[in-house]
């Protein structure tokens, strides 16, 4: 096992796992920081909406979960607050799926036996010196605030509560979303092209939550139920409730040399400890798996004489991936304000606009595939 490291990865999620894939591929010797979970933990209740790019990422990592794992989504309907409705169809774009479902424990199982396997990867539980440091301990890093890098928040009068249903009828594949006043619904397919389950993400006023997490598992249901109009049919929670605030948020500076008391060397951001968007458009983390494909390729590509923790490369790498993150995070914000008012006007115009959005070709069709990865 090497001595000497030239890239420390703070924080084993599925960021900096792949991190670690990826540059223990270039011939890289890697440091990964994964102090041992909790005896107390819960295994994470959620799913990820994964584009194309996550996938082939994933995949040429041998990470990507069976279909069971990650159930292929052939269809997307999101209604609005006045019956308006646009729907997404995989058979439209000429593709198979318009995003997978993934089911975050069996990801992150995979990206941990990926590395167990790979020798240039040392899993080690507090962080040792290295040419570069790399930040992947998502939205509270505690690195980044100790190293005092500046992150702005901006926090949404949302907060998203987590859990799984199993439903009375299959989901079709169809991945569901139900904007209204102040909340969001999202119910996402589960367990393979047959399955009868859901993950969802209700995002709903602060002010809420508490009152929900305090209803039994039936009641909660119930509710479920009738703010998805039954189209489910009946439906039962197979899973505990989890919450999270949440933000629009990004660092100001994603890179920089370690001051002397710091150690030696340079340090980058990547993933939710760089940047943070609202979870309605399911893309925080396609945003960092393209932000780790990034820098492995900047890093791969060069001179041989420049070190891995030279700044003119991660400078480019900031600017590069601030430039990549900022559609999506306006796109997502906007949706988020559009719907989170209550205003006569405002939701003639947001139901209006859904209306047009859908019968408006190639404007759709752009947003689709930016969604899904492809340029
Ligand atoms: C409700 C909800 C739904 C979402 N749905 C989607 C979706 O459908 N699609 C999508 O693309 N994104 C989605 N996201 C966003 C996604 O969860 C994040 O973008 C993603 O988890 C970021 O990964 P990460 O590895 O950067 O950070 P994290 O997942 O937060 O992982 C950070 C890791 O670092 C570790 N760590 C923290 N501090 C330290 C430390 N000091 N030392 C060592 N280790 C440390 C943590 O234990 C953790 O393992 C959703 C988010 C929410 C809240």
């Amino acid at each position: 096992m090497p001595q000497s490291f030239d890239v420390c990865i703070r924080g084993a999620g599925v960021v900096g796992r792949t991190l670690a894939l990826l540059l223990a591929r270039e011939r890289l010797r890697v440091a990964l920081v994964a102090p041992p979970p909790l005896p107390s933990a819960l295994a994470d209740v959620r799913a990820y909406a994964l584009n194309t790019a996550s996938r082939q990422v994933l995949e040429s990592l041998r990470s990507w979960p069976d279909a069971a794992h990650a159930t292929a989504i052939t269809q997307m309907q999101v209604w609005g607050d006045q019956g308006a409705s646009v729907r997404f169809d995989a058979a439209a774009q000429g593709v198979p799926a318009l995003t997978w479902i993934v089911d975050v424990p069996a990801l992150e199982a995979r990206l941990a036996e990926a590395v167990r396997y790979q020798p240039q990867v040392e899993v080690v539980s507090a962080p040792v010196p290295a040419t570069l440091t790399a930040i992947c301990e998502g939205r509270a890093s505690r690195t980044r605030a100790e190293w005092g890098v500046d992150f702005d928040v901006t926090p949404y009068p949302q907060h998203a509560i987590a859990t799984r249903l199993v439903c009375e009828q299959a989901h079709g594949q169809v991945a569901r979303q139900w904007f209204s006043q102040g909340s969001i619904l999202a119910f996402l397919p589960l367990g393979g092209a047959e399955g009868n389950s859901v993950a969802v993400v209700w995002s709903v006023p602060p002010e809420q939550v508490a009152g929900l997490l305090a209803l039994d598992a039936d009641t909660f249901a119930q509710r479920l139920k009738a703010a998805s109009h039954g189209v489910l049919g009946s439906v039962r929670l197979s899973s505990e409730r989890a919450t999270w605030p949440l933000q629009l948020a990004q660092a100001r500076q994603w890179c920089g040399a370690l001051a002397p008391e710091q150690g030696s060397g340079s340090w980058v951001l990547a993933g939710d400890a760089a940047h943070n968007v609202h979870p309605l458009a399911g893309q925080g983390l396609n945003l960092g798996l393209g932000d780790v494909q990034a820098l492995a390729q900047i890093l791969r590509e060069r001179s041989s004489w420049r070190s891995v923790g030279d700044l003119r490369l991660l400078r480019r790498y900031e600017r590069q991936r601030k430039a990549a993150i900022l559609p999506m995070g306006l796109t997502t914000d906007g949706l988020q304000q559009l719907f989170s008012r209550p205003e006569g006007p405002l939701q003639m115009l947001r139901n209006w606009g859904m209306t047009s959005f859908e019968h408006s070709g190639p404007l759709k069709d752009w947003l689709v595939r930016r969604a899904m990865g492809s340029h």
